[in-house]
């Protein structure tokens, strides 16, 4: 189920749809929105998502996972995801548009609580100040980035080159120009142009990827 089908909620249900497997409900009080994703969904209903009588109408308390998508509205946003958690929805995500807003949230329950604004901010940073492709970040700052390769690695296997001990982070993975993403073994030899999936400590990834 996904509450909320603005720009976030829509991409997100459209792409739950794409395995083919996945049944999702879109729910939004904007008839016009509903309608936009009309076909697309396995079903999108026009309701107050707020209201406990409006969601319980279309069963959604046999849902096993949902989203709250509201945002702007934090009073709808907090109303709804009070409503689900109310329910017992064992598994509820929910969008967050201020510090403030997440804590709340958090303090009423919600499980996964996100803030897609702040975190791609802080992404893109690591993108901006780096020569790294791609960038995620887990808890206890350690990283996972996509780099080219430090130009003292290029004709070295991984083992030759020392990089775990000398760099303080793991190639997991290796693509070469024009081809798909292997694992990295020992015995894989880095060249000019290949990419580099590469995790550790935060500190050490984009160190890493400055040698690029
Ligand atoms: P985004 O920034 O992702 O576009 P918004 O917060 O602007 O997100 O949009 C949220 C969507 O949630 C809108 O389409 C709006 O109609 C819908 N919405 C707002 N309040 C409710 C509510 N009480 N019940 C259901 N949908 C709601």
């Amino acid at each position: 189920m996904v509450i909320g089908l603005g720009r976030f909620g829509k991409s997100l249900a459209l792409e739950l749809m794409r395995d083919g497997h996945t049944e999702v409900l879109g729910i939004d009080s904007n008839e016009d929105v509903v309608q936009g994703v009309s076909g697309r969904l396995t079903h999108a209903v026009v309701a107050d998502a707020t209201k406990e009588d409006a969601l319980r109408q279309l069963s959604v308390q046999e849902s096993d996972r949902a989203v709250v998508g509201v945002g702007s509205d934090v009073e709808a946003s907090i109303l709804s995801a009070s409503v689900l958690v109310e329910m017992g929805i064992p598994n509820i995500w929910a969008k967050a548009i201020s510090h403030s807003h997440a804590r709340i949230l958090t303090q009423i329950g919600v499980h996964h609580v996100i803030r897609p604004e702040h975190d791609m901010g802080v992404r893109v940073a690591h993108l901006v100040r780096g020569r790294m492709m791609d960038y995620i970040e887990f808890d206890d700052g350690f990283a996972m980035v996509k780099t080219p390769p430090p130009h003292e690695v290029v004709g070295l296997s991984l083992r030759e080159s020392n990089i775990r001990q000398k760099h303080g982070v793991t190639i997991v993975a290796i693509k070469q120009r024009g081809k798909g993403f292997t694992y990295a073994t020992a015995e894989t030899v880095v060249e000019a142009g290949d990419t580099l999936i590469a995790s550790g400590l935060i500190e050490d990834t984009e160190r890493f990827s400055e040698l690029a």
